[in-house]
C-alpha cells in the first residue's frame, strides 16, 4: 500500500502536519520516534504557548496535541526510522525491517541538544548534569550552580536558574558572549551570575551527585576546582538529520535547506517543518506554525502531482 504521506517526528511540527493532513484526507502515518513529543516531553511550564493563559506542562499539551492528530485519523508507529531512499518516487521508509512507501513525506525530527563530551558528563545526567534548565532548575534551590555556554540559550537558562540557585557561573570558552547584547548584558549584571572567561569545563566531578567541575583557563592553560551541585549544559543544539545525509540538501550545521518562504527541501514531493530546518526561532509555536505550512505544501503538491 502507498501511503499518501508519512510524516517522520512527532514534536509540535510533526503533529500539527498531521492534523492538517488528516483533515485533508490524506490518512497520515506518522512514525513518532522513540522519543515521541520531541523537545516539550522533557520541559515543564510552557506559558508560551497560545490558549493556555496558565500555563501546561511539556508532556501535557504534547498528549493533547497527539489526541487532536489521532482523532482525525492519523496511524503512529512508536519507533524509530532506520533508514530512508528518496532517489525515487514513491519513496521508501524503512522502520527496522518494515518497509513503507509514500507519495510524500513530512520530514520533523526536530534538534537534540549538544553537550560537551568530558569525563562525568554522561555519567551524571540525571544526578546534576542537565541539557534543560526548565526541566531541573526546580531541583537545585538554594545550591551553587555552574552553566556551559555563551548564546542566548546559555543566558536564558542562567537567568531562569537565578530563581532557584544561590550563586552560578557562567563558563564561556571565550572572552565575550555571543548571545545579543541584551540577555548578555542582564547576565553580566545579575548579582547571582559570576562569569568564568576563557574557559572550557574539562571534567564533572562526583560520585552519585555532581560536586563540581575541573575548569581549564584557555590562556594560561591552568585548572581548577570550582564547587557545584549541578552543571546545566547549555551550547546549542544538533538537528537530527544523520538518516537523511546523503538523501537530501544539508547546511554546514546539518540543518535541512528549504527553499525560503516553503517546506520543500531540495527534494520534490519531500517537505520538512519544524527546528529540523529552524536554528533560529526553536519555538513550538513556530514549529507548530511549519507543520502547518508543510501539510498544506503537500496538499498542494499531491493535487498538481496527481497521476
Ligand atoms: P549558539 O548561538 O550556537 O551558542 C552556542 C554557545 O555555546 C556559543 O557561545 C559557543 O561558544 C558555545 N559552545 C559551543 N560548543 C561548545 C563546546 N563544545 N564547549 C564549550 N562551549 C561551546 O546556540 P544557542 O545559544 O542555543 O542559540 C541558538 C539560536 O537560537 C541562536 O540564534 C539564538 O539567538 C537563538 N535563541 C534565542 C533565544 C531568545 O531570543 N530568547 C533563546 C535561545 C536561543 P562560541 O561563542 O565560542 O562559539
Amino acid at each position: 500500500m502507498t501511503e499518501k504521506v508519512l510524516i517522520i517526528g512527532s514534536g509540535p511540527a510533526g503533529l500539527t502536519a498531521a492534523i492538517y493532513a488528516a483533515r485533508a484526507g490524506l490518512e497520515p502515518l506518522m512514525v513518532e520516534g522513540m522519543e515521541r513529543g520531541g523537545q516539550l516531553m522533557i520541559t515543564t511550564d510552557v506559558e508560551n504557548f497560545p490558549g493556555f493563559p496558565d500555563g501546561i506542562m511539556g508532556p501535557d499539551l504534547m498528549d493533547q496535541i497527539r489526541k487532536q492528530a489521532e482523532r482525525f485519523g492519523t496511524r503512529i508507529i512508536s519507533s524509530d526510522v532506520s533508514r530512508v531512499d528518496f532517489s525515487q518516487r514513491p519513496f521508501k521508509v524503512w522502520v527496522g525491517k518494515d518497509e513503507f512507501v509514500a507519495d510524500s513525506i513530512i520530514i520533523s525530527t526536530g534538534a537534540s541538544a549538544r553537550w560537551i563530551g568530558v569525563p562525568g558528563e554522561e555519567r551524571l545526567r540525571g544526578y546534576g548534569v542537565s541539557a534543560c534548565a526548565t526541566c531541573d532548575g526546580f531541583f537545585f534551590r538554594d545550591k551553587e550552580l555552574i552553566v556551559v555556554g555563551g548564546g542566548d540559550t546559555a543566558m536564558e537558562e542562567a537567568l531562569f536558574l537565578t530563581k532557584f540557585a544561590s550563586k552560578l557561573t557562567v563558563v564561556h570558552r571565550r572572552d565575550e558572549f555571543r548571545a545579543s547584547p541584551i540577555m548578555a548584558q542582564r547576565v553580566m549584571d545579575h548579582p547571582k551570575i559570576d562569569v568564568a572567561w576563557n574557559s572550557t569545563v574539562d571534567e564533572i566531578l562526583g560520585d552519585d551527585l555532581v560536586t563540581g567541575a575541573v575548569l581549564r583557563d584557555t590562556v594560561t592553560d591552568e585548572t581548577t576546582e570550582l564547587a557545584a551541585d549541578g552543571v546545566f549544559v547549555a551550547i546549542g543544539h544538533d538537528p537530527n538529520t544523520k538518516i537523511f545525509l546523503d538523501q537530501l540538501e544539508l547546511d554546514d550545521a546539518g540543518y535541512i535547506v528549504v527553499s525560503p518562504g516553503t517546506t520543500l527541501t531540495s527534494v520534490e514531493g519531500v517537505h520538512a517543518a519544524g527546528d529540523v530546518t529552524d536554528k533560529v526561532y526553536r519555538q513550538a509555536i513556530t514549529a507548530a506554525g511549519l507543520g502547518c505550512q508543510a501539510a498544506l505544501d503537500v496538499q498542494h503538491w499531491l493535487e498538481a502531482n496527481e497521476a
